[in-house]
């Protein structure tokens, strides 16, 4: 059953057409009652006796039971992780890593279908992303760092690279697979092990991935998987046999794990928010334009540290390019993250769509005029509407804080000087597109944007060969590409 929810808007007719359901087969993927840790090559059961429900965030069914990982279990990952590197790992000839890491990879891609089913079922994201994005990239992710793990020395030529030793990773909710394969397939190819922690609410795909290592024949412990809340992750931040600490999350936690590190030898980099401004000029394409402001806010339902949640639109081209945007809005289809029709899929969690809503009234308190196209939402799971905000001015939280929801702030500029000047205007520094037809102008901005990838002409592209990372409050250290290398190394 579903519910029609109205809002009032001066909206344009909605482009309402109905669409037959195309559902993909849930039943390519057998879940488990429960998963227990992977450790040592093995899935044990937990040494602290607990375990915890996974929900589908689109149904709010309990999918399966997972463990919450104690401290004596990171302890053991860890030992486990250290054992498989003194034992052979590092130590193997580069090109015998690298054929695990194309096995890897080419094991994701035979189970495509599979992993994006779990991946859209427990995460909440569209099957069609899953599908054409997260298991593409992620297996890409893996054939590109073989590609490197013989080939280190050309990487970083006169200088002579090693391993550190054990990689603790802890990785969030918004993309679970792929967000794997950016850590676990450099830290490989450099010869490290891994003990990694998925989110809480998105473990299943990293489980699944236990079995891929399995079925690689990976040796036992150079992978290895605890699964719990925060806490868990905060024992393997302390625990004192690591050597490098891998971080994609909020910047709240990131500040929390670089003060615990200080002053010890465990190498650091954090992946982090955004607030990024996506740029469009008067002489951009402005369909094209249109098509990369949706992408850039309600691909994942905008959970995405680098999603263009602030669009800066230039003054006079501001009154076609809303209805054009508006327009746009109306088409998506939000609903069953497994429908092949689907745009925007679920909310992650609860506590994630309490804080999208907890933002959104806060950015009609303080005066910005919301707009929602007509839509229907499913009766069960959490999901929210496409939203966009005008009248919004800088100071406004919608347009400062990081909503992680598929919610956008519109702003206006007249000038190239204005437009870096507010796009800057941030605590974050992660991504931001320009759209526009000239090319020197797309120079001009770059050098002046302080974010770390800046699109042009597009946005949310992703590749394994380019780096990915922030400045500011957006962290530091690079993922992707040959930097993606060296956060993985120590040179001799
Ligand atoms: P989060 O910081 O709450 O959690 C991230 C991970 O850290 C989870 O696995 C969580 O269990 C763990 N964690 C929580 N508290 C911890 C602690 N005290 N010590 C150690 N680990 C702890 O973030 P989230 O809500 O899961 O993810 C959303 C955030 O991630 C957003 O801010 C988003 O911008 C960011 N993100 C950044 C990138 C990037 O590349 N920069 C990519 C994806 C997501």
């Amino acid at each position: 059953m579903a519910q029609v929810e109205k809002r009032p808007s001066g909206a344009p007719a909605p482009l309402d057409w109905e669409y037959a359901p195309a559902p993909e087969a849930r039943d390519i993927v057998r879940i488990r009652d429960r998963y227990g840790l992977f450790v040592g090559g093995e899935e044990v059961d937990p040494r602290s006796g607990e375990w915890f429900p996974s929900i589908s965030p689109s149904s709010e069914e309990q999918l399966f039971e997972v463990a919450q990982a104690g401290k004596e279990d990171v302890e053991l990952a860890v030992h486990a992780a250290r054992g498989a590197f003194d034992d052979g790992w590092s130590g193997i000839s580069p090109a015998e890593r690298a054929k695990y890491l194309f096995r890897i990879a080419r094991i994701l891609q035979e189970r495509a279908r599979e992993l994006a089913v779990a991946e859209s079922l427990d995460g909440g994201k569209p099957i069609r992303e899953s599908r054409d994005v997260d298991l593409p990239l992620a297996a890409a992710h893996f054939f590109y760092y073989a590609g490197w793990a013989d080939k280190l020395e050309y990487a970083f030529p006169q200088r002579t690279p090693k391993p550190l030793g054990v990689a603790a990773q802890i990785i969030p909710w918004n993309f679970p697979l792929l967000m794997l394969a950016w850590k676990i397939a450099p830290a490989l190819a450099c010869g490290n092990t891994v003990v990694l922690k998925p989110a809480e609410t998105t473990p299943l795909t990293a489980m699944l991935f236990a079995d891929v290592c399995r079925q690689a024949g990976l040796p036992p412990g150079v992978v290895n998987i605890v699964t719990g809340d925060g806490s868990t992750g905060g024992y393997l931040v302390k625990s004192e046999g690591i050597d490098k600490l891998a971080f994609t999350g909020s910047t709240e936690v990131g500040k929390l794990i670089q003060r615990e590190l200080a002053g010890r030898e465990v190498k650091l980099t954090l992946e982090l928010g955004g607030k990024a401004a996506n740029i469009v000029f008067d002489d951009a394409a402005l369909d094209q334009a249109v098509e990369g402001i949706v992408n850039g806010i309600y691909f994942n339902q905008g959970h995405v540290c680098c999603a263009g949640s602030r669009l800066l639109v230039q003054e006079s081209i501001y009154e076609p390019l809303l209805d054009k945007l508006k327009r746009r809005l109306s088409t998506l289809r939000v609903g069953d993250p497994l429908d092949k029709n689907t745009d925007v899929g679920a909310i992650n969690s609860k506590a994630q769509l309490d804080r999208i809503t907890e933002l959104v009234a806060s950015g009609e308190e303080e005066g910005a005029e919301i707009y929602q196209p007509e839509c229907r939402l499913p009766e069960r799971g959490y999901w929210f509407r496409p939203t966009l905000f005008t009248n919004v001015a800088q100071s406004y939280r919608i347009a400062q804080e990081e909503i992680f929801g598929p919610v956008l702030s519109v702003l206006t500029f007249r000038t190239p000087e204005e437009a870096v000047e507010k796009a800057n205007n941030t605590a974050f520094g992660l991504s931001a597109g320009i759209w526009t037809e000239k090319g020197s102008r797309i120079l001009w901005m770059v050098e002046r944007m302080r974010a770390g990838v800046v699109w042009a002409n597009t946005f949310n592209r992703f590749d394994p060969t380019s780096p990915f990372g922030g400045y500011k409050e957006s962290g530091f250290g690079r993922e992707g590409g040959r930097h993606g290398l060296e956060p993985y190394l120590t040179f001799e």
